[in-house]
């Protein structure tokens, strides 16, 4: 769960990587960071909090070059403080490094052992740096070589920005799971996580980084490769599904047309009378929109969000995590009042936030709340990425539906099937990593590691 942005060659790429990790926000928001490079100059300003908190015009001016490499993130290896922002920079023998990356590692034991052996001395807990110590330890000469051995290490998940000295380098894992595209600006490539932040700083997308490809950005243009062994895609699904933003388009097809598609897949599914239909918001407006459309019961904002809630200043507490969920969302009395509410939620993870909603519609007056979920059940803790809680945590790895039902209060719950899911993807489900339902991952980590996580 991260956002990654890189730019070269552009005489404001500091100004115009700020802009972009903005666009990308929603993929992390505990730190946020840029590195330049101006000649031999490197220039890097990181530190927790949102992009706003972190930069100003006065930084982003100090922020010299035209090579810029951008960070937003949320841990899910590696604690959140600040040595584990990004970019990572390092000065090596083979020059200046700096990585941003999105996604997991899931060979990070058996390399830091590897790299301790031979000297490596860690100072972060992400495994980001992994890829920083197998750069500086290549015995390769040539630059190429150099990153096709380093990348090679890697099992697991990883779309990389990198710096190389003065090469930009844009990389994805051959299974694919995490996004990355390209995009042109005058005459500066660009990559970042996501097309919406091209779209902010009015550059046109050219194509999406390919699973296993390298692309070296030089100031006299791009040079792509493929030097990986093919092997079967696994795009993440559960980036259509939530986490990807809505005027994104990610593995080349929009999400919000997607998410649309998933909530008419549930209303044909799920059949229900009710007065109207309406979103936990904002993530489960999209399904909301297209269930209204394929049931032809009218589509209501029962909740308004406060969108300026900022960053959680409160302990996590139960007490106190309750009443954060309900200074997010404010249900309408005027629009609840005596309804049977059509109730659509993106995906349930622990139940809790489930819970506390049905509760505040019943309150405002909804008489009947019917809830559907536009995924199937979370199942699995996820290794590639996407912070899920263990297995104990996640509701629906213990308990069955009706059970769910019950804990949360509604009169009735179910959610989309996992073959509706697959259909209304935008490409053929040999294409996606589905781990998250049904426990099929592409890859996992060495036997011991994983069977610790599958049992917690
Ligand atoms: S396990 Fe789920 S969340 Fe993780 S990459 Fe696969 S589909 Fe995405």
């Amino acid at each position: 769960m991260c956002g990654i942005f890189g730019i070269y060659p552009h005489k404001d790429a500091a100004h115009l990587a700020c802009l972009g990790l903005y666009a990308l926000q929603h993929r992390g928001e505990e730190s946020s960071g840029i590195i330049t490079r101006n000649g031999k100059k490197v220039h890097l300003h990181k530190a927790l909090g949102l992009v706003s908190d972190v930069f100003d015009e006065k930084i982003i001016r100090s922020l010299r070059g035209e090579l810029a490499v951008g960070h937003v993130r949320y841990s899910t290896t590696g604690s959140s403080n600040i040595k584990n922002t990004q970019p990572f920079y390092v000065r090596a023998k083979i020059g200046d490094i700096a990585i941003a990356h999105n996604g997991n590692l899931i060979n990070t034991l058996s390399l830091h052992r590897e790299l301790e052996n031979k000297g490596a001395l860690f100072q972060t807990s992400m495994d980001s740096e992994i890829i920083a110590h197998l750069l500086a330890h290549s015995q390769n000469k040539d630059f190429k070589d150099t990153i096709i051995w380093s990348l090679s290490k890697l099992e697991g998940a990883y779309s990389l920005v990198l710096m190389l000295n003065d090469i930009l380098i844009g990389a994805r894992d051959s299974f694919g799971w995490r996004p990355l595209c390209l995009g042109k600006l005058d005459e500066a490539y660009v990559l970042a996580s996501e097309t919406c932040a091209l779209d902010l700083i009015g550059a046109k997308y050219i194509r999406d980084i390919q699973p296993g490809e390298i692309v070296f950005i030089k100031k006299d243009g791009l040079e792509s490769i493929k030097p990986f062994k093919k092997t079967h895609h696994a795009f993440c699904i559960f980036e259509y599904i939530y986490f990807a933003r809505p005027d994104s388009n990610i593995f080349e097809h929009n999400v919000y047309m997607t998410r649309k598609r998933l909530g008419a897949q549930l209303a044909i599914e799920f059949p229900v009378e009710a007065d109207l239909v309406m979103p936990i918001p904002d993530s489960g407006t999209y399904a909301a929109l297209g269930f209204s459309e394929a049931s032809k019961i009218p589509f209501e904002y029962g909740m308004i969000r406060n969108h300026y809630i900022g960053r959680t200043f409160i302990q996590p507490s139960q007490v106190l995590r309750d009443f954060h969920v309900r200074i997010k969302l404010n249900p309408l009395k005027e629009v609840l009042d005596g309804k049977r509410v059509m109730l659509i939620e993106d995906s349930i993870v622990r139940g809790t936030t489930s819970r506390i909603r049905v509760k505040t519609l019943r309150l405002a007056g909804a008489k009947l709340i019917h809830m559907r979920v536009s995924c199937p059940p979370l199942k699995f803790p996820c290794f590639y990425g996407i912070d899920f809680p263990t297995k104990k945590e996640l509701i629906a790895s213990k308990h069955d539906i009706e059970w769910v039902r019950d804990f949360i209060g509604a009169d009735s719950l179910e959610y989309l099937s996992l073959e509706g899911m697959l259909n209304s993807m935008p490409l053929p489900k040999e294409h996606f990593c589905t781990a998250c339902f049904t426990g099929d991952y592409p890859a996992t980590p060495s036997s011991r590691v994983s069977k610790t996580i599958l049992e917690k």
